[in-house]
């Protein structure tokens, strides 16, 4: 019987049988204290090109953990390009926003600081940590972009025309997002959240310039940030992205390849 899967790490290396790879020392870590791995345990490894591989552990020492790739478990499936261009908000709530965001699976992260954003700074190395640490947890097989914040009158000036930009617009200028959306052919989509404060009257007028520009309402309820993009991106891709596929697990499921913990293989 194929032995438990202790964990999903993203690493950054090229994968391959036989490739030999040391964790960083946060992964290593989590092996070591928290789940007490032990030389021979499996792990399934992911570098966002390669698809996902079973691997062991091969070398444990004091803060070091040494991989041995073995075989890959599933080829390599990239999320829809679907990003998420936000104004970003303060500390935890931009934790919180980041992480589901790449469990809804953006292909890019783009903070855009507008008139009313509160947030001077962003920590992007916070930022991408999260990103890996949700990626690694939801089963998607890659990490998505993230950029280095931008002024909103910067990505507006360089839109391309051909990715569709769905405004999750307060004012409720939009159609609501589902019939909004319903009529769209698939293809490159972006969705763009305000800030706190909400967009300034002007910037409305820039955003609604773009012809590629699509203003939605997501009901009567004014949404916080965080909110607002995780229902804007889960009708995104619901009508624009993967949202009709099966869960990943689901195959890793039918080769009986058992994830520990996962509810779905207990049985199994
Ligand atoms: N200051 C704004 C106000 O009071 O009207 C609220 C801004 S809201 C906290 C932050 C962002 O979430 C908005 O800029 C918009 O992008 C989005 N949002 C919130 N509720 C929404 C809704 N019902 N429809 C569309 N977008 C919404």
């Amino acid at each position: 019987m194929a032995k438990k899967i202790k964990a999903r790490l993203f690493v950054e290396v090229p994968l391959a049988a036989g490739t030999a790879l040391w964790l960083g020392e946060s992964q290593a870590h989590q092996l070591i204290h928290t789940l007490r791995s032990r030389e021979g345990d499996a792990v399934s490894v992911f570098n966002g090109t390669d698809g996902e591989w079973l691997a062991h552990a091969t070398l444990i020492k004091k803060k070091q953990v040494q991989l041995s790739v073995e075989s890959m478990r599933a080829p390599q499936k990239n999320a829809p390009d679907i990003w998420l261009v936000f104004a970003p908000v303060k500390n935890e709530k931009i934790d919180f926003m980041v992480k589901r965001a790449v469990e809804l699976g953006v292909s890019a992260l783009l903070p855009v600081i507008t008139r009313h954003t509160i947030v001077s700074r962003v920590n992007m190395e916070r930022l991408y940590a999260n990103a890996i640490e949700a990626a690694e947890q939801c089963g998607r097989m890659d990490v998505p972009a993230l950029h280095e914040p931008q002024t909103l009158d910067r990505v507006l000036g360089a839109w391309s025309a051909s990715r569709m930009l769905i405004h999750a617009d307060e004012s409720g200028r939009g159609l609501p997002i589902h019939r909004a959306l319903a009529t769209q052919v698939r293809g490159p989509a972006a969705v763009l959240i305000g800030p706190e404060g909400g967009f300034a009257g002007e910037e409305r007028r820039m955003i609604a310039l773009l012809s590629a520009t699509i203003p939605v309402s997501l009901g009567p309820r004014i949404l916080r940030a965080e909110t607002a993009a995780l229902a804007a991106l889960a009708h995104a891709q619901a009508w624009l992205g993967d949202g009709d596929e099966l869960p990943c697990h689901a195959a890793f499921i039918a080769a009986s390849l058992p994830i520990e913990g996962d509810p779905a293989t207990r049985a199994g």
